[in-house]
């Protein structure tokens, strides 16, 4: 098995993380019922998908 010769510094292995974290998820309004829904998403609380009903509605929300 390939084993690192070196260790990897705090400053270098943080410096690789720097690109790890997560960004914010994205938001768009339905165009059916106007709440927000993540884009290609189906709408949680109409259950609507390009233009048309694709699941039950549900009621929480
Ligand atoms: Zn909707």
């Amino acid at each position: 098995m390939a084993v690192p010769k070196k260790k990897i510094s705090k400053s270098r292995r943080n410096m690789r993380r720097s690109h790890d974290a997560l960004k914010n998820a994205t938001y768009e309004e339905c165009s059916e019922c106007g709440e927000l829904k993540r884009p290609h998403h189906v709408c949680p609380s109409c259950g609507h998908y390009k233009g048309r009903e694709v699941m039950e509605a549900s009621d929480a929300a």
